[in-house]
């Protein structure tokens, strides 16, 4: 509204301005990042700035009865009031923009029978790097996923050179940006290297290595998102594999539309799914050291983890070898 009627500058008086900036440093004075190709550079909204009570005073001078008057006058009547202020106040505002490369990797293994179509594996690489003199190793977001899809990758790559014919190609994708918003995966997918209407599946794996506090005393989970959204062959796909190969115990808590964590909404599969196309995203849920320095490989819990990667390159076996579509 503000930007509406042509107001050039709003100034927000903050009482307790060191605690705003101590508990929002990030929010308000880091660097915002977000995609070159999706960020447009029309102003819609007024410039802003906060300032302390003590500089608001300074700005108001003489007129602080006036002011306070008129705080009251709109607060019971609920109509503008305006008191007009002179002030040699001057305010110099720069938005500073880097441009800042990133590269999503990607690598195929080719199919025979339905050479148009095609699974993707994906994981983000990325993660929060480093902040001071604190490391962000990442260890299970999202060294896991990484490590997994390389793995995925060999494995299948095994098969192909062992002259197993997958019907679909089956495409491994590493994806920057996750951390910031789903970057990556987003420009991707506005710029696919293969058809999203070819792309007939998104298997997602964003933190495999850990167990949360639920499963404590059975590490043999993994908590399920998303794969009865688009496709119910997909759902049914994951299950039987499960029930053939992996039992493991395969948990929806997360993949309820009313769960509060809108995990759904936050990895890479997502911008998939927003295409229409299945997703299924597998995640260990949240631990200790999620998003600190402290999510180190030496928690990894490569056992479980094992388990979780072989029940997915069934499911991905499954999803290259199946006949008819998911939808
Ligand atoms: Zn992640």
């Amino acid at each position: 509204m503000a930007f509406q009627k042509g107001v050039a500058l709003v100034l927000i008086i903050e009482e307790d301005i060191k605690t705003l900036l101590n508990d929002n440093r990030r929010k308000l004075i880091g660097a915002q990042v977000s995609m070159e190709d999706t960020t447009s550079d029309t102003v819609t909204i007024a410039n802003s700035c906060f300032i302390s009570s003590t500089v608001a005073r300074e700005i108001i001078g003489k007129k602080e009865k006036d002011v306070i008057k008129a705080r009251e006058k709109i607060n019971e009547k609920g109509k503008n009031k305006r008191v007009n202020l002179k002030t040699d106040l001057v305010v110099n505002q720069f938005k500073e923009v880097d441009v800042i490369s990133s590269k999503n990797v990607i690598g195929f293994i080719p199919g025979d029978e339905k050479p148009d179509e095609y699974i993707v594996v994906s994981a983000h690489y990325d993660h929060l790097g480093k902040k001071g003199d604190d490391i962000y190793n990442g260890a299970d977001d999202n060294g896991s996923g990484t490590s997994s899809v390389l793995t995925l990758a060999n494995a299948f790559s095994q098969a192909d050179k062992d002259r197993v014919h997958f019907k679909r190609n089956i495409v491994f994708l590493l994806v920057t940006g996750e951390e910031k918003g789903l970057l990556g995966s987003e420009f991707y997918t506005h710029h696919p290297i293969i058809p999203l209407e070819n792309t007939v599946a998104d298997v997602n794996i964003d933190m495999v290595g850990r167990v949360d506090d639920k499963y404590q005393h059975n590490p043999n989970y993994i908590y399920v998102i998303g794969s009865d959204r688009i496709s119910q062959k997909l759902h049914d796909m994951n299950e039987a594999d499960n029930q053939k190969y992996s039992q493991l115990v395969l948990d929806y808590t997360y993949n309820d539309e009313a769960d509060p964590n809108r995990y759904y909404y936050r990895s890479d599969h997502y911008n998939f799914a927003k295409n229409g196309i299945p997703s299924v995203f597998f995640f260990n849920g949240t631990h200790a050291d999620y998003h600190r320095p402290t999510d180190t490989v030496d928690k990894i819990n490569f056992e479980k983890m094992e388990k979780v990667d072989r029940h997915i390159f069934h499911l991905i076996w499954s999803l290259a070898m199946m006949d008819g579509n998911l939808k």
